[in-house]
């Protein structure tokens, strides 16, 4: 197979970026505390997408893996195992499944107030603050809050847990006045412009590479994933290529 040279200049941005790529900065997480947040608008007229994940892969598979099933309608081996898993009907079975099954996770271009300079990121978001987001877009009140002249910007409050086990807290409150995106036309052009096709953020994996991802995690002697593989021998054919 030939080699793809926008990867290839990709690589070597990352290894000058000091392993940082472009992807990495695309995302941004909330930190402890109170942070201004816009959500940006997307072409499609749909700012909230959604992706189906299975998580707790380990760490071979971090950041979760798509599933082909409920994301692309192919078969999916890690539903049919989990699902099997449930049938079995032990508590430790049952325990098991549950941490396999697929999980929604949502997804949204947004700015950040007083860190414009770092562009349109992309936040990852669960359940209960999608239905908070969209309860406020359909509240009359609200409407349409990313609405580049008259949307709003939010407080979004981010609790770190106090006890082991438990979870990080996301508290939003929405700005009583309406704003602009940015300060503008010109900017609030630059930033549309600049809004990340996030679809292209994820790596969509063949059943087949499902399969060997779930082996994997079950038998780990078995051997590091092909994937892996393949990008360590590129990253050596880079060493050898800058050398
Ligand atoms: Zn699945």
């Amino acid at each position: 197979m030939a080699i793809d040279m926008a990867k290839m200049k990709a690589k070597l941005q990352e290894l000058e970026n000091g392993g940082k790529s472009k992807s990495d900065k695309v995302w941004w997480k909330p930190q402890e505390g109170d942070q201004e947040v816009r959500l940006v608008p997307t072409e499609d007229g749909d700012p909230f997408k959604v992706f189906h994940f299975h998580y707790n892969l380990g760490e071979g598979a971090r950041g979760g893996v798509l599933c082909p099933k409920r994301q692309f309608g192919e078969n999916c081996p890690i539903c049919d195992f989990a699902s099997k898993l449930w049938q079995e009907g032990t508590d430790d079975s049952k325990k098991m499944a549950k941490s396999l099954f697929v999980r929604q996770r949502f997804f949204t271009p947004v700015v950040i107030r007083g860190e414009e300079e770092a562009g349109v990121r992309v936040w990852g978001y669960g359940k209960t603050i999608y239905e908070t987001l969209l309860g406020l877009v359909l509240n009359p009140d609200y409407g349409d809050i990313t609405d580049v002249d008259s949307g709003v910007d939010f407080t979004l409050t981010y609790t770190l847990p106090k006890s082991k086990g438990a979870f990080p807290q996301t508290n939003l409150v929405p700005k009583r006045k309406s704003s602009a995106l940015a300060k503008n036309k010109g900017a609030i052009k630059e930033v549309l412009e600049a809004v990340p096709q996030i679809d292209t953020l994820f790596q969509r994996k063949s059943p087949a590479d499902v399969k060997s991802i779930l082996e994997s995690f079950l038998d780990p002697a078995a051997g590091p994933f092909p994937e892996e593989s393949s990008v360590s021998s590129v990253d050596e054919a880079i060493k050898e290529l800058s050398a």
